[in-house]
């Protein structure tokens, strides 16, 4: 079996505990405004031509290659020692690893078997069905919330969030390891309403306590402009410190755990 993914990030620290690879699928049912790796949203393997000013020549690009789930495995474990060392693992993200999902139950089974501790990254959208069939196999899930309302959800990542919101409930309930993840977007997703309306939320799934803010960035702009893409958020500052440690404080006084950053 054959998957399509886009980079392979050894001694990565920032998708979980310890040092992990991150395994980046390619192919994301999503579209948001502010997303990092806009080169993972198309399923397929593409080619960019992107200027090099001091040859005058287009220099050609591929994103994303096939892989089998051995070939995939064999560079996994090549850093088994550091993860036995750091309580790391594997980390499969994206894009939406749950888009292959045959692909990924195989190199999870894989992984499980061999006693490679295993996260998952995503934005939960997909069928029931294809959820249930991983939660298993998952140690820690690193879940994304943008908004609770379906309006707002569907304009900013132009999909509904009414399956992502049952994924998430199925989840809380199979008592697994779960890190939410909200991306702070000023003047989009960090607003007073949407953070309340987040808060009120997991207060209702009261097992899942650990969140982690992610601050928007302007690192990926420039491959926006690379890959011939529109930015929508041309303009947009960072959030300031204060507004983050101001968002930690409504969660941590609702009584969650709150780091920023991943
Ligand atoms: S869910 Fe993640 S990978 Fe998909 S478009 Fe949104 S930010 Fe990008």
């Amino acid at each position: 079996m054959e998957g399509i993914i886009f980079n392979i990030q050894h001694y990565s620290i920032h998708d979980g505990p310890g040092i992990r690879t991150s395994v980046f699928f390619k192919g994301c049912p999503m579209n948001c405004w502010w997303c990092h790796n806009p080169e993972s949203q198309n399923p397929l393997i593409e080619e960019f031509y992107k200027s090099n000013s001091t040859a005058k020549v287009k220099e050609k690009q591929i994103i994303g290659k096939k892989t089998t789930v051995d070939e995939l495995y064999n560079e996994i474990i090549k850093d088994r020692i550091f993860y036995n060392e750091s309580g790391g693992g594997v980390t499969f993200t994206g894009g939406e690893p749950l888009m292959q999902s045959e692909f990924l139950i195989s190199i999870l089974k894989k992984c499980k078997e061999n006693g490679i501790h295993t996260a998952l990254d995503t934005s939960g959208f997909s069928s029931e069905n294809i959820f249930n069939s991983i939660i298993d196999l998952v140690d820690l899930f690193l879940y994304d919330i943008k908004f609770i309302d379906e309006y707002l959800h569907k304009k900013y990542t132009g999909v509904s969030n009414k399956q992502i919101i049952k994924n998430l409930k199925i989840l809380s309930e199979s008592k697994k390891e779960v890190f939410i993840r909200i991306p702070i977007i000023p003047k989009i997703t960090e607003t007073k309403e949407n953070i309340k309306q987040i808060i009120d939320f997991l207060k209702e799934i009261n097992i899942l306590k650990n969140i982690c803010l992610l601050a928007y960035h302007k690192i990926s702009e420039s491959k926006y402009e690379r890959f011939n893409m529109n930015y929508k958020l041309k303009g947009i500052k960072p959030p300031s410190k204060e507004r983050l440690n101001e968002i930690r404080e409504y969660f941590s006084k609702a009584g969650f755990n709150v780091t920023i950053g991943g």
